[in-house]
C-alpha cells in the first residue's frame, strides 16, 4: 500500500481531522501536503456531505441536504516544481471504498446512496418530472452494487473521483466569477438555480482564519461545475489506470479531489448523485514542463480513461429528439434530447413493475452509456441512452411473451416534505 500522505479518521467531522480540506476552489488556499513528481501516495476522502446522509429508509436527509457544505475534497497537494504552465500529470493506481471489513454508518463502509435533489434544493436533470427528494441504498460486495430499494438489478461499479482539479490562478477564479454572475443575472430567481455564486456560508478553507478565511471566503468559487481545472467533471470511466493532464494555474498546481463514486451512470443525472461514498485513492504524479504550450491545453484537462470496465456486450439502447413532451419543435437542442431518451428508457422500464422513480435511479447508478449520436440533422438532435441488458436478473428486451413482473419491494424512499 502507498504511504498515506493524508490520513481521515472516520469517526471524525472534516474539520477535526489531521488536515483540513477545503469546499471552494481560490488560489490563497494554502496546500496541506507538499509531494513529489514520481511520488506515489494515498489518499483518504470523505464523502461529499461528510456524512450527513445516513443508511435508512427515509429521504428527508436528502431532502435537507446542506448543499452550502459541499464538496469537503482533500488536499490542496503542492507538486514540488510545478509552476503556471506546466500539465500535470496524474495517474489514478487504485482507488475504492473505505478499505474495511464491516459495514459502518459512513457511506463507502459497505454501502453507497443515490439521491435525487427536491426542485427546491438543487433539482436534477429530470426535475420537472421528479420535483421531490429521493433516496436509494446501495450495498456493496466486491465490485457489485444491489439496492433493497430496486429489486432485480446487480451491476459491476466503475469506481471513480466525480472531482478532482488544480486551482485556479486569481485571473481564472475572476473570470469563472464573472461568467458565472452574468448567467444567473438573466434569471436571478430561478428555482432552480442556473448557477450558484460564492458563499460564504460554511466555507471551509484549510488552514485559513480570521480575516484571510473572510476574504477568500466571499471571493472562493464553488465546486459544483466542472471547469478549466479539472473539477467536479462527474466522468464516469475516470477510473483506475487513468492518465489526467490537468493545467497548472499556480506554483504548486495545488491539486485536490474528492467525491468518489461506487459507479455513474453517464451524465450522472440524478444529480445526488453517482453511487456517493467516502474512500481512498492512490496517486502518482509527474509534471510537463511548459507542457500547457507545447499541447495546447489551455482550456481543461485532458485525459486517457482507465481499462478496468465491466464486459457488458448486450445493449438495450432508448432514443430521443430535440421535441418536448408538449409537441413543441426545439433546434439541435442534445440536452432536451438526452432527457427524452432517458424518460423513454423510464416509461419501458415501468412496463415490467419498476416505479417511475426506480427506473431513474438505475439510469443515475449503474454504468449506462450516454451518446450524442446526432447533431447534425436539423431540426433533431439524437441523443441515445444505452442500458447493459446482463444489469437485470431478468430477460429485458421486448420479447412475444411480454414484460416480466418484477416484485417492486418496498420501493424508494421519497422525502416526507
Ligand atoms: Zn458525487
Amino acid at each position: 500500500m502507498p504511504k498515506v500522505v493524508y490520513p481521515l479518521d472516520s469517526t471524525k467531522s472534516f474539520t477535526d481531522q489531521q488536515y483540513v480540506g477545503h469546499n471552494r476552489w481560490h488560489p490563497d488556499i494554502p496546500a496541506n501536503v507538499t509531494v513529489r513528481p514520481g511520488d506515489v501516495f494515498r489518499v483518504d476522502c470523505r464523502e461529499w456531505f461528510d456524512g450527513a446522509i445516513v443508511n435508512d429508509d427515509s429521504a428527508d436527509d436528502i431532502l435537507n441536504a446542506p448543499l452550502s457544505t459541499v464538496h469537503v475534497l482533500s488536499g490542496p497537494f503542492a507538486v514540488e516544481g510545478a509552476e503556471p504552465g506546466d500539465l500535470l500529470i496524474v495517474d489514478i493506481v487504485d482507488v475504492g471504498p473505505i478499505p474495511q471489513e464491516d459495514s459502518g454508518p459512513l457511506a463507502g463502509q459497505g454501502w453507497g446512496y443515490t439521491g435525487v435533489f427536491a426542485k427546491s434544493n438543487g433539482g436534477g436533470f429530470l426535475t420537472d418530472q421528479f420535483p421531490d427528494a429521493y433516496k436509494v441504498i446501495w450495498d456493496f460486495r466486491g465490485q457489485t452494487a444491489t439496492s433493497r430499494h430496486v429489486p432485480g438489478v446487480s451491476f459491476t461499479g466503475i469506481v471513480h473521483p466525480g472531482l478532482m482539479g488544480t486551482a485556479p490562478s486569481a485571473e481564472l477564479l475572476a473570470r469563472w466569477t464573472a461568467r458565472e454572475t452574468a448567467l444567473i443575472a438573466t434569471d436571478p430567481h430561478r428555482v432552480p438555480p442556473l448557477a450558484l455564486p460564492p458563499l460564504p456560508d460554511d466555507a471551509i478553507l484549510g488552514t485559513l482564519s480570521g480575516a484571510e478565511h473572510d476574504r477568500v471566503a466571499a471571493e472562493a468559487a464553488r465546486t459544483a461545475p466542472p471547469r478549466e481545472n479539472g473539477g467536479n467533471q462527474d466522468i464516469k470511466n475516470f477510473t483506475k489506470g487513468t492518465r489526467v493532464f490537468y493545467p497548472v494555474f499556480v506554483p504548486g498546481a495545488n491539486l485536490s479531489m474528492g467525491d468518489l463514486h461506487f459507479s455513474q451512470g453517464d451524465g450522472e443525472i440524478t444529480f445526488c448523485g453517482a453511487i456517493e461514498m467516502g474512500g481512498f485513492i492512490d496517486l502518482h504524479v509527474d509534471l510537463i514542463k511548459g507542457g500547457m504550450e507545447t499541447y495546447g491545453v489551455h482550456e481543461n484537462a485532458i485525459f486517457m480513461p482507465g481499462n478496468v470496465d465491466p464486459q457488458y456486450s448486450q445493449w438495450l439502447a432508448f432514443s430521443g429528439t430535440s421535441v418536448t413532451l408538449d409537441g413543441e419543435q426545439r433546434y439541435l437542442d442534445s440536452h432536451l434530447s438526452y432527457q427524452r431518451a432517458c424518460l423513454h428508457a423510464i416509461d419501458y422500464l415501468q412496463k415490467f413493475g419498476y416505479s417511475d422513480i426506480q427506473a431513474y435511479m438505475i439510469l443515475g447508478a449503474a454504468p449506462i452509456e450516454g451518446r450524442l449520436s446526432g447533431v447534425v440533422d436539423i431540426p433533431n438532435s439524437c441523443s441515445t441512452v444505452y442500458i447493459p441488458t446482463a444489469i437485470f436478473d431478468f430477460p429485458v428486451a421486448p420479447s412475444a411473451d411480454g414484460p416480466h413482473q418484477v416484485d417492486p419491494g418496498m420501493g424508494v424512499p421519497m422525502s416526507a416534505g
